[in-house]
C-alpha cells in the first residue's frame, strides 16, 4: 500500500539545514496495522505527514501503491488525500462552525458527491458506529474531547479511506475515552479491513497493531 524509500525530510531554519528524517526506508502492507513510536520530535507527524501526502520528502520517494506522489499535480495529490486516505489529528481539527453530522458529510461535499441522500445516510451510519448518534446536532465545542475525537474518525472514514493514518489519536484524552478509540480502531482494523498507520504513546493503541515501528532522531530503529 505505501512504500518509503531512503527518504529524508530536511527543514531549513535560517541558513541552517535541520535533518529530522534521515534515510527512512519503510513499508506498509494492504491490510495491515503499524504503530510508529518514538520520543517527542523523533520525526513521526512529519513521517506521517510524508505518508498522506500532506507533505513532500527532501530526498528519496514515497509510493502510494505505485504511485510516487511527488510526481503528482496538486489536485491529484488532494484527489488521493480526500478519496484514498482517512487523517485523524491529536487535536481533531474539526470545523468549529459547523454539527457534527456537516463535519462528518464535508468530505463527500469536497469530493463533489451529489446525492444528498446516500451522503446523509453514509454520515449517520458513521455517527452511529464511533457512537455519536445522539450527538449529530452538536458543534464540536458541545462534545467532550473524547466524542470530538471519534467524530474526527467518523469524518476520516467518510469517503471509504483505504488507509487511516492517526497521529496520536488518545494523546489529548483520558484513559476511558483513550480505550474507547483504541476499541473502534480495533474494530475498523477486524471489520473493515482498514490499512492503518498510527503515531501513539499509548500502548493500549500500539498493542491492536501488528507492527511497531520505532524512530528516534529521525531513524527508524527497526
Ligand atoms: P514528533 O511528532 O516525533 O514529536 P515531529 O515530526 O513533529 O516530531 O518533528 C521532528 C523535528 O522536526 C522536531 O525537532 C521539530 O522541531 C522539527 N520540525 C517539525 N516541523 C517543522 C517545520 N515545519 N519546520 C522546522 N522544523 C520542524
Ligand atoms: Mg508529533
Amino acid at each position: 500500500m505505501l512504500r518509503v524509500n531512503n527518504v529524508d525530510k530536511i527543514y531549513k531554519i535560517g541558513n541552517k539545514d535541520l535533518c529530522v528524517l534521515k534515510n527512512v526506508n519503510l513499508e506498509i502492507k494492504k491490510n495491515e496495522a503499524v504503530a510508529i513510536i518514538g520520543p517527542s520530535g523523533a520525526g513521526k507527524s512529519t513521517l506521517l505527514h510524508l505518508l498522506g501526502g500532506l507533505d513532500l520528502p527532501s530526498k528519496g520517494q514515497v509510493f502510494f501503491e505505485d504511485t510516487d506522489l511527488a510526481n503528482l499535480s496538486d489536485v491529484e495529490l488532494s484527489s488521493i488525500r480526500n478519496r484514498r486516505i482517512g487523517f485523524v489529528f491529536q487535536f481533531y481539527h474539526l470545523l468549529p462552525e459547523f454539527s457534527a453530522l456537516e463535519n462528518v458529510i464535508m468530505p463527500a461535499l469536497i469530493n463533489r458527491e451529489k446525492n444528498k441522500k446516500q451522503i446523509e445516510d453514509r454520515a449517520l451510519e458513521l455517527l452511529d458506529l464511533v457512537g455519536l448518534f445522539d450527538r449529530i446536532n452538536h458543534r464540536p465545542n458541545e462534545l467532550s474531547g473524547g466524542q470530538q475525537q471519534r467524530l474526527s474518525i467518523a469524518r476520516a472514514l467518510m469517503n471509504k479511506p483505504d488507509l487511516l493514518l492517526c497521529d496520536e489519536p488518545t494523546g489529548n484524552l483520558d484513559s476511558v475515552n483513550g480505550k474507547q478509540i483504541c476499541s473502534l480502531l480495533l474494530k475498523l482494523k477486524e471489520k473493515n479491513n482498514t490499512t492503518i498507520a498510527i503515531v501513539t504513546h499509548d500502548a493500549n493503541v500500539a498493542s491492536i497493531a501488528d507492527r511497531i515501528i520505532h524512530i528516534k532522531d529521525g531513524i527508524i530503529l527497526n
